[in-house]
């Protein structure tokens, strides 16, 4: 059970700068994202596009933002919880909730903010009669241990970056790979792709090209075979041990709907003086939210963070004021900022 002031769901911009505000109030903070990497739609959307209204940043990429605040977020030492989905809130009592994920991770905390932006982010699903009853068996929608392949038939299905990366990461050590796109262009980079070519043209990798999986034979959990349909041919059936499927990652708001929030459609309400939702001691900043006159823009989220960093704070230590600081000029601030005077 890892104790903390306060626990941020979601790892995008908004979270990020929320762990930013409630660490310049002294608040220590947990910050947990299902993706297994920061960002949130900045880099698992538009890592390299440019973003123009960030204030007094006249031209940030997605990723370029990303560093950024985990640059300005370093002195606070958040501990940071990624390829991990809260699945459950629950209230101890007035004072603490209990924050469990998917993976078993638990906390205890004092207060939550939610900054789970559009969801979590899921993996596409094969829609494939009976695809559900391997899942997780011997149908993958992510890699945990890449060796479970050695020496197996295995079908990787997709022709972006995950889905190349792998194939051509696995196909050496496995008895076959067949690579399945339902294009053959390709999203995944180009030196991916050459690497797939060499490993196709040594016998390492069959290739089908305007595909799809369309059938999967096997008994119990485990398939034992795929039917392949290439456009204008006759299907082609394969023998695999396990598929892979690499179909990208689309959001849902996922358990966020059942801890028992007023949700507005796939939103939160909070009002617009704490940004607190339904639950005391529950907030809500970023793409998440809902109030009236609310934008899903970045710097809307952050002034948020900043509202419920105060408002947290107050809830936490009710005896003492919060007072507006600058970080210019307090010696507090520069104290937890590790800066000099
Ligand atoms: P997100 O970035 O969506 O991050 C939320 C995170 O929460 C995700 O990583 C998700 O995995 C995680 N999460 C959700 N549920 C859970 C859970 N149960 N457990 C664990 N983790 C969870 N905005 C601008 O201001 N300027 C722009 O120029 C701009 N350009 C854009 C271009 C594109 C193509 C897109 C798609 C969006 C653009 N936006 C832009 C919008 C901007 O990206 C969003 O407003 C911003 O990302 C919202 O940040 P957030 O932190 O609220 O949520």
């Amino acid at each position: 059970m890892i104790k903390t002031d306060v626990v941020v769901v979601g790892a995008g911009p908004c979270g990020l700068f929320q762990v930013f505000e409630l660490g310049l109030l002294g608040l220590k903070t947990e910050i947990i994202d299902t993706l297994r990497q920061p960002g949130g739609q900045c880099t698992e959307l538009y890592p390299d596009k440019p973003i123009y209204d960030i204030p007094a940043i006249p031209m940030c990429t997605g990723d370029e933002l990303t560093e950024a605040l985990l640059k300005q977020i370093e002195p606070f030492s958040a501990g940071m919880h990624y390829g991990e989905e809260v699945s459950v809130v629950e209230r101890i009592d007035d004072e603490l909730f209990r924050v469990e994920t998917a993976g078993g991770k638990e906390f205890e905390t004092r207060a939550i903010v939610i900054a789970g932006g559009v969801g979590s982010f899921q993996p596409r699903p094969i829609r494939v009669t009976d695809a559900e009853n391997y899942a997780g068996k011997t149908l993958h929608y992510r890699v945990k241990i890449p060796q479970q392949f050695a020496g197996k038939k295995i079908a990787v299905l997709g022709g972006g970056d995950s889905a190349l990366d792998w194939a051509v990461e696995l196909a050496p050590a496995a008895e076959h790979l067949t690579l399945v796109h339902r294009r053959d262009e390709y999203r995944a980079a180009p030196a991916t792709v050459d690497k797939m070519r060499a490993l196709e043209a040594d016998g390492a990798i069959t290739v089908f090209e305007k595909a799809k999986a369309t059938a999967f034979d096997g008994s119990g959990d485990a398939i034992t075979g795929m039917t392949v349909q290439v456009t204008d041919s006759e299907p082609v059936d394969v023998e695999v041990d396990h598929v892979l499927v690499f179909f990208g990652l689309a959001p849902k708001l996922g358990p966020i709907a059942e801890w028992g929030l007023d949700i507005n459609r796939k939103t939160i309400n909070v009002d617009t003086e704490k940004f607190e939702t339904s639950e005391p001691g529950i907030y809500a900043v970023g793409d998440i939210n809902f109030y009236p006159g609310k934008k899903k823009l970045i710097l809307c989220g952050f002034h948020e963070a900043a509202l419920a960093a105060f408002a947290i704070k107050s809830r936490i230590e009710p005896d003492k004021k919060v007072h507006v600081q600058y970080t210019t000029t307090s010696p507090i601030m520069h104290e937890r900022l590790g800066v000099e005077g």
